[in-house]
């Protein structure tokens, strides 16, 4: 027969030797893998079935089997699933690497265990734990039976079948176990972990025991030695039997069918009757998780459409959260206890995709197509109430701090893009945000918090978003609030600027970004009038630096929330911060037409209190065409762009400006006429730079 060869995906060979070279005890798990697989694949046909009847003709039962052989020291796994044809082998077992094949073996050589295989989308190889060599008969629907066989070492073959029976439709796996690995034949062995990892697969899980039985058989034999055959009793006629006709009982190897997960559905139970233990192996076999989850609801829906449903919330993200191409298999879906679909698109929004769970629906047609979900009335209510049920359920968790630190941590992301999208339970799920804060660096604080202890003066909810925690706990826009007392939320996660411009106030208090134009601090009476003459007392000055900086800088006013430092530079109330132009830059396929309309609008604000600015404004006074103001005023210009959270745009003019000032500093001669050299031919708007305008700054 022939006979094709083929190469393992390098990626899907280095995992392979892995698998077969780590010294890992806990290897059972490869039964979990191949019966989830067997449950995936009638899952498919089961669901193929609903708009097409026939499908099922190559095989009306559907299940799962478990057959050791322990003369060829051999485990069989058939299943009666959608099975493969010979390309889905070839792609599905060794030529198409997975992300998760290099994502688990990432996560190995960062100590994670190798029970976690399933969740990486490699579950199958786990097989090599135990066999050391393979076999997968597999007979789909539009193709003929074929075995696909490897005992690793970089190849696998592919043979049309000719010489096992034929499956009808599914497949079979054969594991021929290592010598040392021959326990899992074991009848209890296998009832034990089945027990322990797969009870709640929704197929019948069979396992195939054999019996030594007794059987009366004719005995045919004209003479009878005792003595010669001591197995074998006489028994005395029956009524019923042909009285001339002797029977005898013999001893027989017989094989039945024991199913192993009789269990009812968990979900139709009731909630009060099921141990933590019990949601906790469900949660694993639904999710392939390697640990409890985190929280749990089971609730019913009755009325005027009725349905039940378990929705999990797991410790962790997986590694792949946000990875967008990956289908997931979050939510279930059931109709009368039918399974219809596992990653069902419409049940649950994308920002909770982080949840586990079922939903079994009492209302639904069973024969409902991706199509017509969409479209579904009873969907979308259904949707409506596991949204309900997420946001009631990360409420219990809010209230149990270390449990909602761990589940913040993983999910905070997930949150934020909620309050992004899903208008309708935006201010519910601002609850749930928590941020440091200038008087909170160490723990982060709710919008709840922050409320309560704002001063009774303070009117809007302030935060200032930058790249880390050190870049913005001092940074000067701070300066004036830190003062008069007020809080200030310190954002530093990428997304919190997506979601605090989307959800713009909290408890009716307006959120406001204290690096934006506007900021109206509540000032008293005698405060306005200080500021009214300080805006008289520098006009001249803002005219000149902004005569100076040309398009560089909007406007230049005089600041109300810089109390130390010279200047700040803010950004237009709908523009990006300075904070959102450095994310935007950073991605580099944006188009970068939209950067240049919403980064554009900066205002230089002065902070009259300040000693250069007072200096400036009196040399302005005194001569308004005094040409070293105007020079100062690009050092003060780029050194505010650094305060103010922006990114220069050419930090070596800047350098050798800097530079110079710490020649003139150190009164170096030679390297003063260096610099000034330097100076001259490579910054423009330095050309009128005098060693006296330096000097000055001293
Ligand atoms: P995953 O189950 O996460 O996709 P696996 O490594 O366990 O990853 O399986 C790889 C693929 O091989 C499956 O996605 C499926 O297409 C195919 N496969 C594995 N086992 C079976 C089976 N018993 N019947 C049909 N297809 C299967
Ligand atoms: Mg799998």
């Amino acid at each position: 027969m022939a006979t094709e060869s083929f190469g393992f995906q390098a990626e899907i060979s280095q995992l392979l030797d892995l698998i077969i070279n780590t010294f890992y005890s806990n290897k059972e798990i490869f039964l979990r893998e191949l019966i989830s697989n067997g449950s995936d694949a009638l899952d498919k046909i089961r669901y193929a079935s609903l708009t097409d009847a026939t499908v099922l003709d190559t095989e009306k039962e559907l299940y799962i089997r478990i057959i050791p052989d322990k003369e060829k020291k051999m485990l069989i796994i058939r299943d009666t699933g959608v099975g493969m044809t010979k390309a889905d082998m070839v792609n599905n077992l060794g030529t198409i690497a997975k992300s998760g094949t290099k994502g688990f073996m990432e996560a190995l050589s960062s100590g994670a265990d190798i029970s976690m295989i399933g969740q990486f989308g490699v579950g199958f190889y786990s097989a090599y734990l135990v066999a050391e060599r393979v076999q997968f008969v597999s007979k789909h629907n539009d193709d003929e039976q074929y075995i696909w066989e490897s005992a690793a070492g970089g190849t696998f073959t592919i043979t049309l079948d000719t010489v096992n029976p034929p499956l009808g439709r599914g497949s079979e796996v054969r594991l021929f176990l290592k010598e040392d690995q021959l326990e899992y034949l074991e009848e209890k062995k296998i009832k034990d972990i089945v027990k322990k990892h797969s009870e709640f697969i929704s197929y019948p899980i069979q396992l195939a025991v054999t019996k030594e039985v007794e059987k009366e058989v004719e005995d045919d034999e004209e003479v009878v030695e005792e003595g010669d055959k001591p197995k074998i009793e006489e028994v005395e006629d029956d009524d019923d039997k042909p009285k001339d006709k002797k029977t005898k009982k013999v001893k027989e190897q017989q094989t039945s069918n024991e199913e192993l997960n009789k269990t009812k559905p968990i979900w139709t139970r009731n909630p009060s009757e099921i141990t933590p233990e019990e949601y906790g192996s469900f949660y694993k076999s639904l999710t392939n998780d390697w640990e409890d989850h985190l929280a749990v609801k089971h609730f019913s829906v009755e009325g005027q459409l009725e349905f039940k449903a378990i929705l999990f919330i797991p410790k962790r993200a997986p590694f792949d959260l946000f990875e967008s191409k990956k289908k997931r298999n979050n939510i279930k879906l059931y109709v009368r206890r039918v399974f219809i679909m596992d990653d069902c698109e419409d049940l649950i929004p994308e920002y909770l995709n982080f949840v586990k769970g079922i939903v079994d629906s009492e209302d639904l047609p069973l024969n409902i197509s991706r199509e017509t979900l969409q479209q579904n009335k009873i969907l979308k209510v259904i949707r409506k109430n596991i949204v309900k049920k997420c946001l009631d359920v990360i409420s219990e968790l809010a209230e149990d701090k270390d449990n909602f630190t761990k589940f913040y941590e993983a999910f905070s992301k997930n949150l934020k893009l909620g309050i992004h999208e899903d208008a309708q339970n935006r201010s519910k799920l601002a609850e749930f945000l928590r941020f440091y804060s200038t008087k909170s660096t160490d723990e982060q604080i709710s919008l709840k918090d922050y409320i309560t202890r704002m001063p009774e003066v303070q009117k809007s909810i302030y935060y200032l978003t930058g790249e880390s925690l050190a870049a913005v706990r001092d940074s000067p826009f701070l300066e004036v609030l830190k003062k008069k007392g007020f809080e200030v939320l310190l954002l530093i996660d990428p997304i919190d600027e997506y979601a605090i411009t989307q959800l713009k106030e909290f408890d009716g208090k307006k959120l406001v970004c204290v690096s934006k134009e506007g900021l109206e601090l509540e000032e008293t009476e005698d405060e306005k009038k200080e500021r009214e003459k300080e805006i008289a007392d520098f006009g001249d000055l803002c005219t000149t630096v902004k005569d100076a900086l040309g398009d560089k800088v909007e406007k230049v006013i005089i600041s109300n929330r810089i109390s130390d430092s010279p200047c700040v530079l803010v950004t237009g109330q709908f523009g990006w911060s300075s904070n959102m132009e450095r994310i935007m830059k950073a991605q580099a396929l944006r188009d970068s037409s939209m950067s240049s309309y919403m980064a554009s609008k900066k205002t230089l604000e002065l902070n009259p209190a300040n000693a250069i600015i007072k200096e400036l404004n009196r040399k302005v006074a005194a001569d308004k065409g005094d040409k070293s103001v105007r020079d100062l005023t690009y050092l003060l210009f780029e050194t505010a762009l650094l305060t103010s959270g922006f990114v220069l745009d050419e930090p070596t003019s800047f350098a050798k400006r800097i530079h110079r000032m710490i020649a003139l500093g150190l009164d170096v001669d030679e390297l003063e006429e260096e610099a000034s050299a330097v100076v001259e031919e490579a910054a423009e708007p330095m050309e009128n730079v005098s060693t006296s305008a330096m000097e000055e700054i001293d």
